[in-house]
């Protein structure tokens, strides 16, 4: 049978935009679908302006730190219009660098919605069909807002935060996970009062338990207010402001609220039942190692899988899928021992089993652990801790996870993760140089165990 496409893929995001590129290198006839902006998520609401927003709130930290270092710093202000209107510059850029990137690899890109209207066919918003010998869903996912109580209408998402019209003053963020913790830390530091409320006794769920407890300690200290085990029953909009009462009895008055509670994978109105694509219990869709859906010529890379939901895991499988499905190249992606980073201030570095996870696991655990104050921060008087922490397997030494809060600790753990993805032992990481003087030094340097864990038999 003779196809309008050898690959339809709905979605230019990190994972449709690299399996697209990939495919037509090995001379795939390709074709990307966006409904929104080129780049996805990540680029046009997601990692890359959340990193510059970072970087944005972290010159109060340098004015503040200034006068130690003998600077004299005159009056300091932040103006949000000028914020969003580079952020949109840069993120205009990237946009537009993967379109080219697209339009130079020979894929077609319709700027527009599609649907899935059978196996092997694809409806456009415009009413036009196309066949395609595969096609690949890599629609991500849409952040899911929680709980539902009256008046939720009137809260944002991370959708809307970036593009605000106004500086939130006072503001109410939802949830303790990496968005809510991120935004929290960042508008914090921009100026804002910031309020952050979650039904669970700590932030982080799933981190290493004191990259959380150290990272709430430094976000209290930056002037969060937490509010844990409580949430919002009602929200009313009067006299330009919102008006929020909490499930512990508290009234608040906030200029925005922000709620990150998770995100849901974009599967709805995607024409899958038309072909009965399979998908879980959390409206993901289902797939083996290969990506591949439980229909033939149907795969699936990214969010809309819910495996692990990062760009660069997308961005590996939307590749594997094209090395496998056109470059005859069978290569599962690998989704153990993934390493991230939080990007609050300072940011939480993380890869491998967490202390909890490899004390489950493992017979002897081994804990190394340091916790000091950075060098920059003795001059300016910060009150400021860097906390790292190995994880190790008692038995044969090797590193199972290791965890860092402290500035650059994305920087750090991805260099970690090499060490720990090649199964590197303490004694490697010992057998290594230090590079003086640094923070990062202490990862090679920690020769006193913290604590041992043995697992009783029976
Ligand atoms: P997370 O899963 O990280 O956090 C969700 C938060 O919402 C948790 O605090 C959770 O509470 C809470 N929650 C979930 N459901 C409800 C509910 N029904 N009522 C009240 N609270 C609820 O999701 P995010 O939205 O923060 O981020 C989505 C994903 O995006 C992340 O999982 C991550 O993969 C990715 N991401 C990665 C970033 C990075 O790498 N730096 C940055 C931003 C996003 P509880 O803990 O109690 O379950």
């Amino acid at each position: 049978m003779n196809f309008d496409v050898d690959l339809f893929v709905i979605g230019a995001g990190s994972g449709g935009v690299r399996a697209a590129r990939i495919a037509a290198g090995y001379g795939a006839r390709a074709m990307v679908a966006e409904e929104f902006r080129i780049g996805g998520t990540c680029v046009i609401r997601g990692c890359v302006p959340k990193k510059l927003l970072a970087y944005a709130s972290r010159f109060a930290d340098d004015f503040a730190d200034a006068a130690g270092y003998g600077w004299r710093v005159g009056e300091t202000r932040f103006d949000w219009p000028t914020m969003v209107a580079a952020k949109e510059k840069e993120i205009t850029r990237l946009s537009a660098i993967y379109r080219a990137n697209l339009e130079k690899a020979g894929v077609q890109i319709i700027e527009e919605r599609a649907e899935i209207a059978g196996p092997q066919s694809v409806l456009l918003a415009s009413g036009r069909l196309i066949s395609a010998k595969h096609i690949l869903i890599a629609t991500g996912a849409a952040p899911e807002l929680a709980p539902h109580v009256p008046g939720l209408e009137h809260a944002i998402s991370s959708n809307e935060i970036f593009d605000l019209k106004s500086f939130p003053s006072r503001l109410l963020i939802v949830g303790g996970g990496y968005i809510a913790v991120e935004f929290a830390s960042i508008f914090a530091r921009l100026g804002a009062m910031v309020t952050q409320v979650m039904r669970a006794d700590n932030i982080l769920r799933g981190f290493d338990e004191d990259m959380r407890t150290g990272l709430r300690d430094e976000l209290c200290h930056a002037g969060i207010l937490f509010g844990f085990g409580r949430l919002p029953t009602r929200i009313e909009k009067r006299d330009g402001a919102l008006h929020v009462a909490l499930s512990n009895g508290d009234l608040l008055v906030v200029d925005q609220i922000l709620v990150a509670t998770g995100r849901r994978p974009n599967t709805d109105k995607l024409g899958l039942e038309n072909v009965g694509v399979a998908l879980d219990a959390a409206g993901a869709v289902k797939v083996d190692a290969w990506s591949a859906t439980n229909v033939p010529g149907i795969h699936a890379v990214g969010d809309v899988t819910n495996r692990i939901n990062l760009t660069p895991v997308a961005i590996r499988e939307g590749h594997a899928f094209a090395d496998h499905v056109f470059g005859g190249k069978p290569v599962a992606v690998d989704h153990e021992s993934v390493p991230s980073a939080v990007f609050a201030t300072p940011e939480i570095g993380a890869v491998g089993l967490t202390e909890a996870q490899a004390r489950e696991r493992y017979d002897i655990v081994d804990i190394y652990r340091s916790s000091f104050r950075p060098m920059k921060a003795t001059l300016s008087g910060r009150r400021e801790h860097t906390i790292m922490k190995l994880v190790v397997d008692g038995a044969s030494d090797r590193v199972l996870g290791a965890h860092i809060l402290g500035h650059e600790a994305g920087e750090m753990i991805q260099l970690l993760g090499i060490a720990v993805k090649m199964k590197a032992t303490k004694a490697d990481l010992d057998a290594t140089m230090a590079v003086h003087p640094t923070a990062a030094e202490e990862l090679v340097t920690m020769r006193t165990r913290t604590a041992r864990y043995e697992r009783k038999p029976g």
